[in-house]
């Protein structure tokens, strides 16, 4: 069983808003993992990326709860207590098509 943190209660049951990171799509930048945001839907990239999107958005909205974006990934986190859920309870948003992503990232290079 894993157990939750109080920040569980923003988690909403949302949609990934794109399938990729949201900010590096609109500055041509490239990522290396995708986390998606578990209160609002918002993908961003992971820290190990050059932008580390997933922790901005954290830091401008408050949006706690995040979990891996990648495929056979089912690991959530918590910034705020720093600390990981896996696997992550509930339904995770999942990307709709792998193909997508990939046509995506080429065309924004
Ligand atoms: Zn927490
Ligand atoms: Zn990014
Ligand atoms: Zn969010």
């Amino acid at each position: 069983m894993t157990e939750s943190c109080e920040h569980f209660s923003e988690i909403q049951p949302v949609k990934a808003r794109t399938n990729g990171c949201e900010e590096c799509i609109a500055l041509g930048a490239m990522w290396n993992e995708l986390r998606v945001c578990l209160s609002c839907g918002h993908v961003g990239c992971c820290e190990d990326s050059e932008h580390a999107h997933a922790l901005h958005h954290f830091n401008s909205t408050g949006h706690s709860i995040i979990a891996s974006f990648e495929r056979g990934e089912t690991w959530g986190w918590c910034y705020v207590h720093r600390r990981y859920f896996d696997p992550m309870p509930g339904k995770l948003p999942k990307r709709r098509a792998t193909l997508a992503a990939i046509v995506g990232r080429l065309r924004n290079r």
